[in-house]
């Protein structure tokens, strides 16, 4: 019966590290995973996740009962608040409800089902390029009509800001937007604040109805408030919209799915339609969302000790990738690379879209056994550590040169 399959392609970054974990070379390098690494290459279990796990661990109040469809109240609100801050209108007035979901693709899903189903929306726009999982996602929830805006300019190597504005200001009535909300993926290249202003003003001039992709709160700066600057804009100028919120990257939660969806409306009566629609499709797409992740989560952003060492570790993590920014610049620059390298430091949050075309990425995963993605170059700024970085800035001189 299962004769007729076919195999699908693979997908991009998983076989970059199925490739890279069969690769014998002792110089071999990552630079394709989408995760936090410490200098020493390693996984971070953040210290305060450590000392939670410890307590739920000695807990005997917890079990493994099925939490309610719609998750932990006490995470929900939590991250809501994480999202627009303590002073947010739209929390203030009763104007939110959120969702807590299998990672940011969980809350992405759902958003995406909910907007299909119940509001009919047909068409969404994503940033070229985006995420790799944005089309798809939109595609499966029936989406018939998913388009790029442009984003990237690959020639100034920064935000073809009138690109966006032109394309949004074609988009058809009736149309989805994902903005990335900080330290956008792949490119890390993010608007300005004034551009936002203008990006926010064309899409409701055009009615486009706004998704907030924020799965890096904290990357891009090391401060939560300031990174949620998009939610928050919206919320003040008293916009609808959705927000699709991870703690994979700035939690170091990655296996634990631990996402959530919030959705602010104009008032507090909608809250309970909205509700109740969003809990069947929870129902059987999930059923109910996993635990571990979430009790962390809300333990952590509910308690002002733990909070207070989660925040240092988001600086910390930040000032990492910062540093290695700079480090790689540096040695392109004292190497003398042809091209000029400064949107490395341009560049924001954990991705640096380096500019390397897809022949001069093959190059370095054949010739380098250096791992990183086809599209533009993409690097992991943080799987470069004081032992790799010699290694990585010589090949990319090599590669350009050559
Ligand atoms: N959005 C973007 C832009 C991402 O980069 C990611 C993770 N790579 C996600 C959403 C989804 O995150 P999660 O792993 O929590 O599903």
């Amino acid at each position: 019966v299962f004769a007729d399959i076919e195999g699908a392609p693979a997908i991009e970054v998983f076989k970059l590290i199925g490739d890279y974990n069969e690769d014998t070379f002792d110089k071999k390098v990552n630079l394709g995973v989408g995760a936090y690494r410490t200098d020493e290459g390693k996984p971070w279990v953040l210290p305060v996740v450590k000392t939670v796990e410890a307590m739920m661990a000695g807990d005997a109040g917890l079990n493994h009962e099925y939490l309610p469809i719609s998750g932990l109240p006490d995470y929900r609100t939590a991250c809501q608040k994480l999202l627009l801050g303590s002073e947010s209108p739209a929390i203030q007035s009763s104007r939110v409800e959120s969702f807590q979901a299998c990672g940011g693709t969980g809350a992405i899903r759902l958003a995406a089902d909910f907007l299909k189903r119940l509001m009919n929306f047909d068409c969404v726009y994503v940033s070229k390029p985006t995420w790799g999982n944005h089309k798809t996602i939109f595609k499966r929830s029936g989406f018939s009509d998913v388009r790029e805006y442009r984003y990237w300019h690959p020639e100034t190597k920064s935000l073809d800001f009138q690109g966006m504005l032109e394309d949004l200001n074609n988009a058809p009535e009736k149309s989805v937007v994902i903005l990335h909300g900080v330290a956008h993926n792949p490119t890390g290249v993010d608007p300005t604040k004034d551009q936002w202003v203008e990006i926010i003003k064309t899409c409701q001039a055009k009615n486009i109805f706004i998704l907030v992709d924020i799965a890096y709160q904290g990357f891009a700066t090391g401060d939560l408030d300031a990174d949620a600057h998009l939610p928050r804009y919206l919320d003040r100028n008293n916009i609808e919209f959705m927000a699709a919120q991870s703690f994979s990257k700035n939690f170091g939660l990655y296996n634990e799915r631990t996402g959530n969806l919030v959705v602010v409306c104009a008032n507090s009566e909608l809250k309970a339609k909205i509700r109740s629609q969003m809990e069947l499709i929870i129902r059987v797409t999930w059923s109910n969302p996993p635990n571990h992740g979430a009790r962390i989560v809300t333990t952590v952003l509910n308690n002002p000790a733990n909070c207070a060492e989660w925040k240092e570790h988001i600086k910390e993590m930040a000032s990492r990738i910062k540093q290695m920014r700079q480090m790689l610049h540096a040695k392109l620059k004292a190497l003398g690379t042809p091209g000029n390298w400064d949107h490395i430091i341009q560049q924001i949050g954990m991705f640096s879209f380096t500019g390397l075309s897809p022949k001069q990425v093959e190059v370095m995963i054949n010739k380098y056994h250096i791992y990183l993605l086809k599209e533009g170059g993409r690097i992991n700024m943080c799987a470069l550590t004081t032992s790799n970085i010699d290694y990585v800035a010589k090949s990319i001189h090599s590669v350009v040169t050559e």
